[in-house]
């Protein structure tokens, strides 16, 4: 996750054109606030975060380091052996450096993984009749947390907050249905600057949001089978290859199904993999008479009026009662 440090240390390794994620996620590690973990896992996925990978293992804060090398096209036979493999090497890295894994504690984290998606999943569909009883700064924090606790714990949390929820659905003040598209940016200030701008965030395709619960595993296959299989079920990032018009088919669609008025693209600057999507998405959303607004942040963002005036101004174009 990007988070909101002050960059300090950053500016002398990294060029400024690189995204929030990145330079944040280094700024941290040079502040010495990572120099309890273990280890870190990167993910094969944009140049950026390829040059991160390579100069945060020149620093040697972190004792364990592997990247899990993604092919970046998922739309042939071969990407699936690829992936597999991948899958199986990085399991060996774990068993050797950390120890034995279990087929039955493989299973567990799978199934542990899903409920959670199940639960966040309520928590969406909760928001989407009721939008009053979680507000999408909430939301932001609550997903936040899921990348920072124990899962477990978090998972028992869930439980807890959806068997709290009101089972009577309040329908309150309408709000205009959004949906929010973009990258690591569940910042609770977004959210609430849409919010109190009179709009509710009816669905999301951030990374850090509904894309992460299309990665449901099968629980009933092999595990390794089951995590090779889920990247191949849905289109899933920007940065892989599924076919020319993957991504355009996928957001026309989920924005249908969501019932959102216009889609507003959340963007960390400098993000090439999601800014090479986005004029075409642009383009198909708006030729299907579904308006688009473009922000490009970082975090803490020192323009949150301008994004202030420009949102209440998309936001009345819809709903111009
Ligand atoms: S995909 Fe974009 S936001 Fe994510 S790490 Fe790469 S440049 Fe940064």
């Amino acid at each position: 996750m990007g988070s909101p440090v002050k960059m300090s240390h950053v500016q002398a390794h990294l060029p400024p054109n690189c995204c929030h994620l990145v330079k944040s996620s280094f700024e941290s590690l040079l502040q010495g606030e990572l120099d309890f973990l273990k280890g870190i896992i990167f993910s094969h996925t944009c140049d950026v975060m390829q040059g991160l990978a390579d100069i945060w293992a020149l620093q040697k804060r972190t004792p364990l380091q592997f990247t899990l090398m993604m092919p970046s096209r998922l739309d042939s036979e071969l990407s699936r052996t690829y992936v597999k493999a991948e899958i199986n090497r990085f399991k060996d890295f774990l068993e050797t450096r950390v120890g034995k894994i279990p087929l039955q504690n493989l299973k567990a984290s799978v199934q542990l993984f899903n409920r959670i998606r199940e639960k966040i999943e309520e928590l969406y569909h909760h928001r989407r009749k009721s939008p009053h009883s979680i507000s999408g700064g909430e939301l932001a924090q609550i997903i936040r947390a899921g990348y920072l606790m124990d899962r477990q714990r978090y998972l028992e949390l869930l439980y807890d907050l959806v068997n709290e929820l009101p089972e009577k659905t309040e329908e309150g003040e309408k709000r205009v249905p959004i949906y929010l598209v973009g990258n690591m940016t569940h910042s609770p200030s977004y959210f609430s600057l849409i919010e109190e701008s009179g709009a509710q965030v009816v669905q999301d395709d951030l990374c850090s949001g509904t894309r992460f619960l299309r990665l449901m595993v099968q629980e009933d296959a092999d595990p390794v089978e089951g995590l090779t299989h889920r990247y191949f079920a849905s289109f899933l990032c920007p940065s892989k290859h599924k076919g020319v018009h993957a991504h355009i088919e996928a957001l026309v669609e989920e924005v249908h199904k969501s019932g959102a008025l216009g889609v507003i693209f959340l963007l960390y600057k400098y993000c090439e993999t999601h800014y090479f999507d986005y004029p075409d998405l642009k383009q198909a959303l708006e030729s299907k008479g579904i308006p688009t607004l473009l922000l490009e942040v970082e975090d803490p963002s020192y323009s949150i009026e301008q994004y202030k005036i420009r949102i209440q101004a998309f936001i009345e174009m819809l709903n111009p009662i």
